[in-house]
């Protein structure tokens, strides 16, 4: 037997008794006549001690141990002299009797402490040591607690997790598709799924009337800070079903998980619509743990003789509250912060309200006081309360003042991380226009049903139409999105032809789909939750990549396998790809 207890299970109960321990030396340290040891495996941290009176050759050995030796020890459970309150094994150790080196290691290239000395490349190349630290640990456990709460809960609510393909052809959800390419059919590409859409769509024409699966999804699009290439989903879909059905069941998931993977009862779900999100937060996914809402001030800012308030299509403000105390040099921050190239406003403009209900403002060349006065009123500013406004093009101005009003969320300590706001954002719009390829694009994916009401709009005004669509978001972060779905073949195949498509080219790509509908497909929908996120917003963090046990970095590259490469001329050759060599 290799071990009779773990790391982390031994208590003031077990003093007295003979235990087998096998794990990683953390650290030894030799303190006059004890030698103690710390073992470490991925239940937590036991201290062994060694005593040089009763057993010198034994503690001469524990001596001779380097960080990350793989140990068995033998001896029995005491009671610590000096507790450590800090782990859940402190209040005893081993006295070892016996000491089996099972395996060396070479010195790590960091520290294997909850704080390292390793830097995140040199981490990423030695994931497998950095996985052995308990962030990292405590990450992968809760990402496994979640993963098993999810399966609970759809089991108990009748869902069918049913695998589907990796190998497949291209789905649209609007990125690029990762191609492997055929051995067997030279010249031919299975692409990756980007999500299991079609899929599950067929199960339920199949009658699987509800389906999830946590998958793997591969997007080949350019890397942005916390995106992977691969990433995972929980993947859902129901037949019979309307908007507030899904939305209940879905809302009950996430409700199910934050009890109890967190033991939190969520507050209830707001419900807004992408056009009030887009006109009172200027996102789709607004954080909502703070209000600050937007109030549009055109009418009582224009033609008073400030002509970049008279040239904008929109002149925008917040009112932080009680931050009429603001400094000059933070108010310039504040400037400063919105000109920001990622940002890009041009200035920013700002009342105070004064204590003594006078106002000062950064433009009061332009507006008097009772100019002023006209702002607060329609903004609900008392004593105290700084506006601060923006003016501009309308959507960039809405996209500045987000980012403006998120910003003043973290300076006023709004945004708390044990704090969670949930809402259900609806009635996206079916379509948005792209101006390089001068196209509609879906804004969801092809597969998304237009608003009964909007149907009529199709023909006519398509770019009013809205969608049967749904996000959910957890303060400003989104966390999944659905649809209801297209059931109806004849509205299938116009939405392929508002998209672009010509009818060979949906046949091509989608006739297996429109073959399914012509068989008796129910009306159905789902949603997708973006599972890595999930975790990071549980354990409070921002970086998902913290949640995957092997995840790529921001070049979208594996350091330790060192992935993507190259590889061999003949493997290429099976493949019937030719490698065009740019030196010859
Ligand atoms: N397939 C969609 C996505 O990946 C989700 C859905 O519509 O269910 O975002």
């Amino acid at each position: 037997m290799y071990r009779t207890h773990n790391c982390g299970e031994l208590r003031i109960d077990n003093i007295g008794e003979n235990i087998i321990l096998a794990g990683w030396v953390q650290r030894t340290r030799d303190m006059g006549g004890m030698t103690f040891l710390d073992l470490r495996d991925r239940y937590g941290v036991t201290q062994v001690s060694f005593n040089q009176e009763v057993n010198a050759n034994l503690c001469m050995a524990a001596r001779k141990l380097g960080r990350e030796y793989v140990v068995q020890v033998e001896g029995k459970v005491i009671e610590r002299e000096s507790k450590n309150q800090n782990i859940d094994t402190g209040a005893i150790e081993i006295q070892a009797s016996k000491l089996t080196v099972l395996n060396a290691s070479e010195t790590p290239p960091f520290t294997i402490e909850d704080e390292t000395d390793g830097g995140e490349e040199l981490r990423m190349k030695y994931r497998y040591l950095d996985l052995r630290r308990k962030p990292l640990r405590n990450n992968l456990e809760l990402r496994h607690r979640l993963g098993f709460e999810t399966r609970r809960y759809l089991d108990q609510h009748r869902f069918l997790e049913i695998e589907t393909p990796y190998l497949i052809k291209s789905t649209p959800e609007g990125a690029r598709d990762f191609v492997v390419p055929s051995r067997m059919h030279n010249g031919e590409f299975y692409a990756l799924p980007q999500s299991p859409q079609t899929f599950k769509q067929l199960l339920m024409v199949s009658g699987y009337d509800r389906y999830f699966q946590i998958v793997r999804c591969f997007r080949d699009e350019d890397l942005r800070a916390d995106r992977q290439p691969e990433f995972t989903q929980i993947d859902c879909e129901m037949a019979f079903v309307d908007q507030d059905d899904v939305l209940n069941t879905f809302e009950g998931l996430v409700r199910h998980l934050f009890k109890e993977v967190k033991g939190i009862e969520l507050p209830e779900y707001k419900i807004m619509t992408y056009e009030e999100a887009m006109r009172l937060y200027g996102s789709d996914k607004p954080d909502l743990r703070f209000g600050m809402p937007f109030v549009e001030l055109n009418e009582e800012t224009q033609n008073k003789g400030f002509g970049v308030f008279d040239a904008a299509d929109l002149v925008v403000g917040i009112c932080a509250k009680g931050a009429a105390d603001y400094t000059r040099k933070q108010l310039d921050k504040l400037t400063d912060f919105v000109r920001k190239p990622q940002i890009g406003a041009k200035g920013l403009v700002y009342c105070k309200v004064n204590e003594d209900g006078t106002f000062k403002s950064s433009v009061d060349k332009f507006f008097d006081q009772e100019a002023l006065a006209s702002w607060a009123d329609k903004m609900d500013a008392q004593p105290g309360d700084l506006i601060l406004i923006l003016a501009g093009v309308k959507e960039a101005t809405r996209k500045q003042m987000n980012e403006l009003r998120l910003e003043m969320g973290n300076q006023l300590g709004l945004r708390n991380p044990n704090d969670f706001a949930p809402l259900w954002v609806v009635d996206f719009p079916l379509l948005e226009w792209d101006e390089e390829s001068k196209r509609f694009h879906a804004m969801h994916h092809p597969f998304t049903s237009p608003k009964k009401e909007h149907l009529g709009l199709l023909d006519t005004d398509p770019e009013k139409v809205n969608a049967n669509a749904y996000d959910m978001v957890i303060n400003g972060v989104e966390l999944g999105g659905g649809s209801i779905r297209i059931h109806d073949q004849k509205i299938q195949s116009k939405m392929f032809d508002l998209l672009g498509f010509t009818k060979d080219e949906a046949e091509k790509q989608f006739g297996f789909l429109m073959g399914a509908f012509k068989y008796g497909a129910p009306p159905h929908g789902g949603i997708a939750f973006g599972f890595d996120r999930l975790a990071a917003i549980f354990g409070g963090t921002d970086s998902i990549r913290d949640y995957i046990a092997f995840p790529k970095n921001n070049a979208g590259r594996d350091l330790m396998i060192d992935s993507p490469s190259t590889i061999a001329p003949d493997q290429l050759n099976e493949l019937g790809i030719d490698v065009i060599d740019s030196n010859e």
